[in-house]
């Protein structure tokens, strides 16, 4: 089957906070902008109902709810949002080409914002009691369901704890097992005094999950003591793990940096290794993976795809796609001489053919373009004739002579 081809400006991947951030910043600066989600949209955020630590909601404000918002606003600046898994990435020809099942769009910039998913304890006979069979991942979806009945929780981190108490309304007994001493969590100390404080909470210490047992449904996990061995089976109806996240990133291996835990690496620009790739979210390398971080991140990853955007247009419209002989004067415009080589260049272009065409290229701004340009030193004149560099002048001493003699040479 022939795949349908469209092309953008810039590709999103992942509608979570980070990515409907970085579209919204995208689709304002007027780009063309696609967003692709391959479930609902919000990410891990419309996993909790309850966000207390994301500036402007005073009271705290539910997961989902917090999510419609952020998809309205960013659908107000004209993003197009496609539901669908991306299934692979490809550079061809300079060109980004994500694919999907039927479609394949060409991005000028990409950016990754896949996020996590929960990591999986590994004890015997899990994989039986994935996908609403009993083991959960996501307290605000299943927390209703299990009203009046007994359940556990298998971690002692923030989503855990946080997540438990949560499920306390609902549940009649809440059993945390945790891997830890008596008393200690991974959990911030408001959360865990709350916790403490809860009688529908039994913790479990010094434990982690033996097996999972049930006839189609999960009916009991047996917990093992780390310290004792001790086999615990414990009677429940749902079990919902928070023991942590891996990356959603295997897209992207071998397209881009990534540490040895699969995080992808960026600057603080939020570029990768590659030039126009961009990661933001809890996909990248980062101390502190929450909606506030991922909004920054977002932010930035819009705004740099945007100038990444305008540079790629730039070169190929008014430096590679030009007319007759380019003329890149590439400079520091903060740098005094340099300055004054830009007013005897400009003086001297005005007398000449007007097929030389003169493009200022600053890199005290940025020195992106002349990186593109692949310049050796500033300032230095850069002469492209269709697209190819021909020659380049770095002596700037005597151009009233060399200037117009080069010119003349490659026009
Ligand atoms: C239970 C729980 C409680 C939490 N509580 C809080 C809290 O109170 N405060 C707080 O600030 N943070 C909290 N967080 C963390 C917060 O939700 C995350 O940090 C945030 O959602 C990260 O945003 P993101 O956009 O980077 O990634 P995600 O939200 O993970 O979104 C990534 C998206 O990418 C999509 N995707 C992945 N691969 C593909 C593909 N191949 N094609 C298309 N789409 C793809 C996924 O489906 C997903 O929707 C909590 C998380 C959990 C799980």
């Amino acid at each position: 089957m022939d795949k349908k081809r469209e092309e953008y400006d810039v590709v999103v991947v992942g509608g979570g906070p980070a990515g409907m951030t970085a579209a919204l910043y995208a689709g304002r600066a007027r780009l063309k902008t696609i967003l692709i989600e391959k479930s609902l949209m919000g990410g891990m955020a419309t996993y909790t109902s309850e966000i207390e630590n994301y500036p402007g909601f005073p009271e705290g404000i539910d997961g989902i709810e917090m999510m419609k918002i952020f998809d309205k606003q960013m659908r107000r600046f004209g993003v197009q949002v496609k539901l669908t898994a991306v299934t692979d990435i490809s550079i061809e020809c300079e060109e980004i080409v994500v694919s999907t099942f039927r479609n394949e769009y060409v991005a000028k910039a990409l950016i990754l914002a896949t996020g996590n998913k929960p990591r999986l304890t590994g004890a015997k006979n899990e994989e039986k009691f994935l996908n609403d069979k009993g083991i959960s991942f996501c307290a605000t979806c299943d927390a209703a369901c299990n009203t009046g009945k007994r359940v556990m929780v298998i971690g002692s981190g923030d989503a855990a704890i946080e997540e438990g108490m949560f499920l306390s309304k609902f549940a009649t007994e809440v059993i945390v097992s945790v891997i830890h001493d008596e008393g200690k969590m991974d959990a911030n100390k408001v959360a865990q005094e709350k916790a403490l404080a809860n009688p529908k909470l039994k913790f479990v210490w010094n434990t982690v999950v033996d097996s999972f047992e049930g006839e189609d449904m999960l009916e009991t996990v047996v917990l093992k003591n780390i310290k004792t061995g001790e086999l615990m089976p414990f009677k429940v109806d749902s079990c919902f793990l928070f023991i942590g996240y891996v990356p959603n990133t295997k897209l992207a291996e071998g397209l881009v940096e990534m540490n040895s835990r699969g995080y992808i690496k960026t600057n603080e620009l939020m570029e990768t290794s590659r030039p126009g790739i961009f990661a933001v979210g809890d996909c990248r390398d980062k101390v502190l993976r929450q909606v506030a971080t991922a909004v920054g991140d977002g932010a930035i990853g819009g705004f740099m795809a945007e100038k990444y955007v305008e540079e790629v247009n730039y070169v190929r419209d008014e430096i590679f796609g030009a007319e007759g002989l380019v003329m890149a004067y590439v400079y520091n415009a903060v740098e005094a001489l340099e300055r004054e080589y830009l007013s005897r260049i400009e003086q001297l272009h005005a007398g000449m053919d007007p097929r030389v065409k003169l493009r200022r290229i600053d890199i005290y701004k940025s020195d992106r373009i002349a990186c593109r340009l692949m310049y050796k030193k500033s300032p230095s004149i850069l002469f492209l004739k269709k697209g190819e560099l021909v020659g380049s002048l770095e002596d700037l001493t005597k151009l009233e002579t060399t200037l117009p003699a080069m010119v003349s040479q490659y026009l």
